[in-house]
């Protein structure tokens, strides 16, 4: 009884090739038996969580042996205050990831096809083959494109889009670009669009954009019936270990992401801390801030090194090595710094930095610098 089980995997599922995730300080260490190492490969919060988020969480580890609100009451409400919607446009995610897996589910599946460009989230070709929906690759921009070097191309996008597309997924900023399509430019897809197809902005990076790039999201999920916006509270609102997201929606399509979503998908910590930290509005002023100083340092540097760089609105710097990205990588590794190789994404030369603190940056440089020498 050797058969292997591959065989009877779905199409789809056999095809598969798994997330890879930033490397975990933990095993770092464990592998190289140092010290003191320092990641800056998966764009958390260097500053760490708000002190109000740890205060709920503590406030609340009595309270799990009960089951959470599978329906989320008290951290939907306050969702749709923020964004000044109804609650019923708010669905709860196990990180925003969960919320991009729910909407493949609700309208993917084999002989349908989900459309994204090229460079773009690693979790969007992976929730489109899990369920045996096929992947329509939209050609991105070039390298030598002014504004958007690798970034989304809102003509490829819209003529990506076939009798058999029921989802395109688009991330702004990108990941792992980091480029940001103006508001111009996503009215010029969402206009485009034909309204049976579900477009997913993916807006995992919002709170970093400048403001030349908010719009305002209770005018635009009106306008268009066919948005799905999704936000997390992995990255600056610095929960990512507890895994909470959310997707906001016409109240039609909530209801159908509600109809595959496990019952308690989010976990009691986690509702209570994102309810905090929707409080803090100094810690997000504060990582704004700290993220601002360290991306103009990172460039700065990169410049100084003669290195180019993609131009980013989010929390890291994808930089072009001009050279074979691997060994640089490996290298950082011994001297204790985790960065984000991203040839998994086509782009073997070039690394992805989530921007640290100013000493993390700092030490960062300073082992670039070493090895490239
Ligand atoms: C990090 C990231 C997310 C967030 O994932 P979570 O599951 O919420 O932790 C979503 N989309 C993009 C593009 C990201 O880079």
């Amino acid at each position: 009884m050797s058969k292997s089980f591959q065989s009877l995997a779905t199409k789809g599922v056999q095809q598969l090739k798994p997330y890879l995730p930033g490397k975990p300080i933990d095993e770092l260490e464990r592998e190289l038996g140092i010290t003191n190492s320092i990641k800056l490969a998966s764009n958390e919060n260097p500053l760490g969580p708000s002190a109000k988020a740890v205060d709920a969480i503590r406030a609340h580890c009595e309270s799990v042996n009960f089951y959470p609100d599978g329906g989320g009451f008290k951290l939907r409400a306050r969702i749709a205050e923020k964004f000044q919607i109804e609650r019923a446009c708010v669905t709860l995610g196990n990180g925003s990831n969960d919320v991009l897996e729910l909407v493949a589910h609700a309208f993917l599946g084999p002989d349908i096809s989900a459309v994204f460009s090229e460079y773009a989230f690693a979790v969007y070709p992976i929730a489109t083959q899990a369920v045996g929906a096929t992947a329509n690759v939209a050609k991105a921009f070039p390298l030598d494109h002014e504004t958007m070097p690798l970034g989304h191309n809102p003509e490829t996008l819209l003529s990506s889009v076939d009798e058999k597309t029921r989802v395109v997924f688009i991330a702004n900023p990108n990941n792992p670009t980091g480029t940001c399509l103006s508001v111009q430019m996503l009215k010029q897809i969402l206009d485009g669009m034909p309204d049976d197809v579900v477009v997913v902005l993916d807006m995992a990076y919002n709170e970093y954009m400048d403001d030349s790039f908010q719009f305002e999201v209770n005018e635009w999920l009106a306008a268009y019936p066919n948005l799905v916006i999704t936000g997390t509270f992995s990255k600056i609102y610095a929960l990512a270990g507890l895994r909470i997201g959310y997707a906001l929606s016409s109240p039609d399509i909530a209801d159908l992401l509600n109809r595959v979503r496990q019952p308690f998908n989010t976990s009691l910590l986690a509702q209570v801390a994102a309810l905090a930290a929707l409080d803090d509005d100094e810690h997000i002023q504060k990582s704004v801030l700290v993220n601002n100083l360290g991306k103009a340092y990172l460039q700065t540097s990169f410049t100084e090194l003669g290195l180019d760089y993609l131009p980013t609105m989010a929390n890291f710097i994808t930089v072009n090595l001009h050279q074979d990205a691997q060994p640089i990588y490996q290298a950082l590794l011994k001297k204790g710094v985790i960065v984000r190789p991203v040839a998994n994404y086509n782009m073997p030369e070039f690394l992805r930095i989530s921007i640290g603190t100013e000493a993390q940056n700092q030490r960062f440089i300073r082992a670039l610098t070493e090895v490239l020498a």
